[in-house]
């Protein structure tokens, strides 16, 4: 029978890309792209992108990662419940001093990010493994390997996604089921600026005014520089995405943006920790005391004629 892809959080960004590029190989090879976001009513982009294939090869579908009844349902409404393919992408950001967000909201972060993800899998792994056959394809983050400043609760959201499919890939192999975490740098998409409209609104008297003067005055403007000047497309993430969904032996992890490279294998290259510590210590504060960091840190690099910050790290 036809291969069923089903990927999450498909209304924006990476989902709504990956969606739209394996529709154009599912024409051809009558696979089904099963294209499912939380609200449907925010269906009009997916629509738009699909033209004549919506209904024949794609078919979206509600599905909130964070509800299990919603994902028992959405699985239940397919065929034989068949899932070859799983894309899980749905998730959110979180940027800014910890005393600045409740407790609640951190507990919100990981709910959508990792339990999300808990949750697909228990959902579709039981028929893969039946099955002795699927993909469980992951979006994570170049942060689910190397945290970075004022995004202790992303990344960490982000490394227990990595955990958990590194642990439960050596088992899904076992059953013939591939596992690939999928590792963007900045990608410019919805997520950038739900991002910046929360760091808008965010409560910054929480904190002490230095931590509050470092995250508006140097992290902000630094970062939506990083964004502009390092950020992929979803296209390019989805084009590659694809590639990992396509090709016959998927590796288990695949980072998107080669200029990220460098930062993660820092961590690789010093057990104690002290390498990446050091490096990103540096590269934030010690520069700079006027809190004016950016040009330091964002400087012209030889990579695609690209802005390169990593060339910075790399010494
Ligand atoms: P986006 O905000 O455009 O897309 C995220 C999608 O997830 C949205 O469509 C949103 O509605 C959906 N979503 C959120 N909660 C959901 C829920 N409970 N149920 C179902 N869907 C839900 O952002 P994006 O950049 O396309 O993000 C996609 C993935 O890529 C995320 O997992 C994100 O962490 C990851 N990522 C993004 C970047 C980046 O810089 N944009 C970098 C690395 C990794």
């Amino acid at each position: 029978g036809s291969r069923r892809v089903l990927v999450t959080g498909c209304s924006s960004g990476i989902g709504l890309s990956v969606a739209a590029r394996l529709l154009m190989m599912c024409l051809l090879l009558s696979e089904v792209v099963v294209a499912t976001m939380r609200d449907l009513e925010k269906r009009g982009a997916l629509e738009k992108a699909a033209g004549d294939a919506l209904n024949q090869t794609l078919e979206i579908k509600e599905l909130d990662v964070c509800s299990e009844a919603s994902i028992k349902e959405c699985v239940n409404s397919l065929p034989d419940r068949r899932v070859d393919v799983l894309v899980n992408n749905a998730g959110v950001g979180m940027i800014g001093p910890l005393e600045c967000q409740s407790t609640a909201a951190v507990k919100e972060i990981f709910d959508t990010n990792f339990f999300g993800l808990v949750r697909l899998v228990k959902e579709v792994l039981p028929d893969m493994k039946r099955r002795q056959s699927g993909h469980i394809v992951v979006m994570s983050s170049v942060m689910g390997i190397q945290g970075l400043l004022f995004n202790d609760v992303y990344s960490a959201s982000k490394f227990a996604v990595e955990g958990f499919c590194e642990s439960l890939a050596v088992q899904a192999m076992k059953f013939n089921i591939k596992t690939t975490l999928v590792e963007p740098g900045p990608v410019v998409t919805e997520f950038e600026r739900k991002l910046y409209e929360l760091a808008e609104t965010m409560d910054l008297s929480k904190t002490d005014e230095e931590t509050a003067k470092i995250f508006r005055e140097m992290y902000l403007p630094y970062s939506k520089k990083i964004f502009t000047s390092l950020g992929q497309s979803p296209e390019e993430v989805s084009e590659q995405t694809f590639k990992l969904i396509t090709t016959k032996d998927p590796p288990l992890r695949h980072q998107t943006n080669r200029l990220y490279t460098p930062m993660t294998a820092l961590k690789h290259a010093d057990p104690t920790g002290r390498l990446p510590l050091d490096t990103f210590y540096k590269m934030v504060f010690k520069h700079d005391r006027k809190l004016k960091c950016t040009k330091h840190l964002v400087r012209p690099g030889k990579e695609n004629g690209k802005t390169s910050y990593v060339e910075n790290v790399k010494k």
